[in-house]
């Protein structure tokens, strides 16, 4: 289906409400029945139907649909954060004595999930580089049920070949799940690969307002459904209709807000690659990046983010272009309107700043939707300042 029908019309029942354009928020937490049948039913199939708002929810299911079809998978649930639907895709898939093997420095809270929270119940994980298929063979134990990818990384944007892992997923029975936030389904599509859930917060491009929480995560009916019928409604990390209808606004500008950001994206990384207070500017989409050739292969685009090395051996340096910006704020997050910096020295006690180490050095951009001279201008200024 076209992605401008998937976004303006999928899902939508507008005779059914006035023929509103926009659809209603169904702000209500239990649905009533008439026949003691009916409600019998719903409680052997809660995923059937609507009975209480922690399951399904009308609003909600408008979302999942275009969601589901964007990604190209039958279905999918959408949670309170991205987070929540990582947790819930792992937990479902692993039992005591299964191992897990993911790539290395995944998202924050899924390096939580492996190294503290499923010990205790006897899941052990191995990180690995992925950026080489023969690592992930090595990897795998007898053991191994679950492989974890995240392509590209939101930091140093290594990736991973998602159709060769996914292959070798499935020839030796094992469950993959990928973080493809960076990308979003519009820019790489994964379930096509092979990859059997494709997760992504929509707290970033999809509610792309920096005002909503919000995450993804997508595959067969048949995953869904038993994450839907275990940790989604015991857990209870459903997103709320709300929440749910800032995410159907937002998805209505999804395609132009990327097309956009890309468009200023390429502009302010052509101005940082050749300014002399910069050592050299990591980006998917760049020829010299080590994976230039896959990326272009498995992606379609690549956006917002990108990570600055600066040229320096002073953390001050650093500090001082952070604290120089005028108009990018200095953030968590991404994908919304506004541009934002993160220093990767913020997370590092300062006696252990190490120049040598070009990590230490980072500092990640991301670009929104200002005008690209704008946030040139203000990146010039501060970026003079450090030098
Ligand atoms: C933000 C983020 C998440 C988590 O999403 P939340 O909605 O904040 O819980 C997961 N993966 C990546 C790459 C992210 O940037």
């Amino acid at each position: 289906m076209d992605i401008s029908q998937i976004i303006n019309e999928l899902g939508e029942d507008r005779e059914n409400y006035f023929n509103a354009v926009a659809p209603p928020i169904m702000q209500t937490s239990n649905f009533a029945f008439s026949k003691v049948a009916d409600l019998r039913k719903a409680f052997e199939d809660e995923m059937g139907g609507y009975l209480y708002s922690r399951g399904l929810n009308p609003t909600i299911d408008i979302l999942r649909k275009k969601l589901a079809a964007l990604d190209g998978a039958e279905d999918c649930l959408v949670f309170n954060n991205g987070a929540a639907a990582i947790f819930a895709g792992i937990l479902a898939h692993v039992k005591a004595g299964d191992h897990i093997v993911s790539v290395k420095a995944p998202y924050t809270w899924v390096q939580r999930m492996l190294d503290v929270i499923l010990p205790r119940f006897g899941v052990t994980s191995t990180y690995i580089d992925g950026t080489k298929i023969e690592n992930w063979k090595a990897a795998t134990k007898v053991n191994t049920t679950f492989y974890y990818l995240e392509s590209p990384n939101s930091w140093d944007f290594a990736i991973q070949d998602i159709r060769a892992v996914a292959a070798l997923a499935k020839s030796k029975g094992i469950t993959t799940l990928i973080d493809n936030s960076y990308c979003t389904p519009i820019y790489q599509r994964p379930i096509e690969m092979g990859i059997d859930m494709a997760m992504q917060t929509a707290t970033k491009y999809i509610g792309g307002h920096s005002d909503t929480l919000g995450g993804v995560l997508s595959g067969s009916h048949a995953i869904m459904e038993k994450i839907f019928n275990s940790e989604y409604l015991n857990i209870g990390s459903g997103i709320q209709p709300f929440n749910a209808w800032l995410m159907i606004r937002g998805l209505r500008t999804l395609p132009a807000r990327l097309a956009q950001i890309t468009h200023t994206t390429a502009k302010v990384n052509a101005f940082l690659s050749n300014h002399p207070a910069v050592e050299r500017v990591i980006f998917p989409f760049n020829p010299s990046f080590p994976q230039y050739e896959l990326a272009k292969k498995q992606m379609s685009g690549a956006c917002g983010l990108q990570t600055i090395v600066m040229k320096t051996r002073k953390m001050d340096d650093i500090v001082r272009f952070c604290e120089s910006l005028h108009h990018i704020m200095m953030a968590v997050s991404w994908g919304g309107h506004e541009s934002l910096v993160i220093p990767k020295c913020a997370g590092l006690n300062p006696a252990d700043f190490n120049p040598e180490n070009p990590e230490h050095r980072y500092v990640r951009l991301y670009t929104g939707l200002e005008d690209a001279d704008y946030l040139i201008a203000d990146l010039d200024q501060a970026l003079n300042q450090a030098g």
